[in-house]
C-alpha cells in the first residue's frame, strides 16, 4: 500500500507496525470458535435451536444468575427488558448522561418519560446519590466496564435494569455483574467490540422466573402458546418482535465464553500498562476499580486537552481512537436542550474524553506505538 514509507531504514517489524491500522476495539476469533459455528451449520438447526438454551445456561452460571435469555442484539435485550418490566408512558425512566443511545432509546421506545442523571467526575458512572425520587425505572450503565455501586443508590426505583453491555466479566463485592444482586435484570451485548462476541447478539439475566418468561415471550412476537385449544394454537396479548439469536451465534457465544476470563485478564493488563505509561504525561488516566472490584476494561477512556487535535493526529497515524460518548442530552431526540447546564460533570468530561485502543489482541508493541503517538500529539503545538 502506498502509505508504507519504504524509505525508512527501520527493521521489517517496525515498518509493518507503522503500516498497521489500530482500531479501538476488535473481536478475537480462534479455531475453536470456527469449529463450534461450523458444527451447528452442519446440523438441522440454524435459527433458535438447542444451542440457545445451552448458551443461556452457561451464561447464567457464569454470572451466577438464575436465568439468561439470549437476544439478537444488546439493544433488543434492553427493549425487551423494559417491556418485561411493564414500563410505559406513565413511567419515568432515567439513565446515565454519558452512554450509548440504546440506554435511553429503550425507554423512549416504550413511551416512558426519559431523563438523565449526571455522572461522577471520577468514575464517569452515574452518581447513585443523584437518582431522582420520582424515577420509576433506572437503566444503570457500567460505563467502560467499571461496575457502578448500586448499593449507594439514594432512591431505589421500582425497576432497576443494569446496562451491562460493557461489563461482562466485571465483579463487585456482591459477585459477578449480571447476578442482579441489586437489580431486576442485567443486559449484555455481544457486539464484536464487547468482551465476547456472537457477531450481533445480547442477553438479559435475571433471578425472577416471571421476568424470564416474559422476556422469552417478547423475543418471539409476544406469542403465548395455548395448547388447550389445539397444539397449533397461540394468542398474542402484547406485541413483541423477532429478537431471536441464531443457533450458530449461540455456539460462537459458548465457545467465546470459555475464554472470557483470559480476555478480561488481558484487558486488565493492557489498562494497567496505559496507566503506567501515561502517568507522567498530560493525560487523565481512565478510572480504576477499587480493591474488591474487578473492572472489565471494555474501554480505556482517557481525558486529554485539545481533544479534537489529538483525535485528528492519532487518526492521521492510523490509530483509531474513539469518543464514548456524545452525551445523551446532546441528541435532539431526548429533548433536553438545557443538558449542558443540568449535567455539568458529563459536559466537562465529554470535552476531553478519548477512548484509546483496548482489546485482547492488542500487542504490547502496538500499544506502545499508541502511547508514543499520543504523547507526541500532546506535546506538539496545536
Ligand atoms: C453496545 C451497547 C449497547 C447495545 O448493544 P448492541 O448489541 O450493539 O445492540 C447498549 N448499551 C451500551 C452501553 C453499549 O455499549
Amino acid at each position: 500500500m502506498t502509505w508504507v514509507d519504504h524509505s525508512q531504514s527501520d527493521s521489517e517489524g517496525k515498518r509493518r507496525l507503522r503500516a498497521m491500522s489500530i482500531p479501538y476495539g476488535r473481536q478475537m476469533i480462534d479455531q475453536d470458535d470456527i469449529a463450534a459455528v461450523v458444527e451447528v451449520l452442519r446440523s438441522d438447526w440454524l435459527t433458535q435451536g438447542p444451542s440457545i438454551e445451552r448458551f443461556e445456561r452457561k451464561l447464567a452460571d457464569k454470572v451466577q444468575a438464575s436465568f439468561a435469555v439470549a437476544f439478537s442484539h444488546g439493544t433488543a435485550a434492553l427493549y425487551a427488558a423494559v417491556g418485561a418490566a411493564g414500563l410505559g408512558p406513565e413511567h419515568k425512566l432515567v439513565t446515565s448522561a454519558i452512554s450509548f443511545i440504546a440506554s435511553a432509546a429503550c425507554g423512549i421506545g416504550a413511551g416512558c418519560r426519559v431523563d438523565l442523571v449526571d455522572v461522577e467526575e471520577e468514575t464517569l458512572n452515574l452518581d447513585p446519590r443523584a437518582v431522582p425520587a420520582d424515577a420509576d425505572a433506572l437503566v444503570a450503565v457500567h460505563y467502560a466496564g467499571l461496575p457502578i455501586d448500586l448499593s449507594r443508590l439514594s432512591h431505589r426505583p421500582r425497576v432497576i435494569i443494569e446496562d451491562a453491555a460493557h461489563a461482562l466479566g466485571a465483579t463487585t463485592p456482591d459477585g459477578p455483574v449480571g447476578n442482579c444482586a441489586h437489580s431486576d435484570m442485567s443486559v449484555f451485548s455481544f457486539h464484536p467490540v464487547k468482551a465476547i462476541t456472537t457477531g450481533e447478539g445480547g442477553a438479559v439475566t435475571t433471578n425472577d422466573e416471571q421476568l424470564a418468561q416474559r422476556l422469552r415471550m417478547i423475543r418471539n412476537h409476544g406469542i403465548v402458546p395455548k395448547p388447550q385449544h389445539g397444539a397449533w394454537y397461540y394468542e398474542v396479548e402484547s406485541i413483541g418482535s423477532n429478537y431471536r439469536l441464531t443457533d450458530f451465534q449461540a455456539a460462537l457465544g459458548m465457545s467465546q465464553l470459555d475464554r472470557l476470563d483470559g480476555f478480561i485478564e488481558r484487558r486488565n493488563r493492557l489498562a494497567q500498562r496505559y496507566d503506567e505509561a501515561l502517568s507522567g504525561a498530560n493525560v487523565s488516566i481512565a478510572p480504576r476499580a477499587d480493591p474488591g472490584w474487578r473492572h472489565a476494561n471494555h474501554l480505556y477512556p482517557a481525558r486529554v486537552e485539545r481533544r479534537q487535535d489529538v483525535y485528528r493526529f492519532l487518526h492521521d497515524h492510523d490509530v483509531h481512537v474513539q469518543v464514548h460518548y456524545v452525551p445523551l442530552y446532546r441528541h435532539p431526540v431526548l429533548k433536553l436542550p438545557d443538558g449542558p447546564d443540568r449535567f455539568p460533570k458529563a459536559e466537562a468530561a465529554y470535552e476531553r474524553l478519548l477512548s484509546l485502543p483496548l482489546f485482547p489482541g492488542l500487542s504490547f508493541e502496538a500499544q506502545d506505538r499508541v502511547v508514543s503517538l499520543l504523547i507526541e500529539a500532546l506535546t506538539s503545538e496545536g
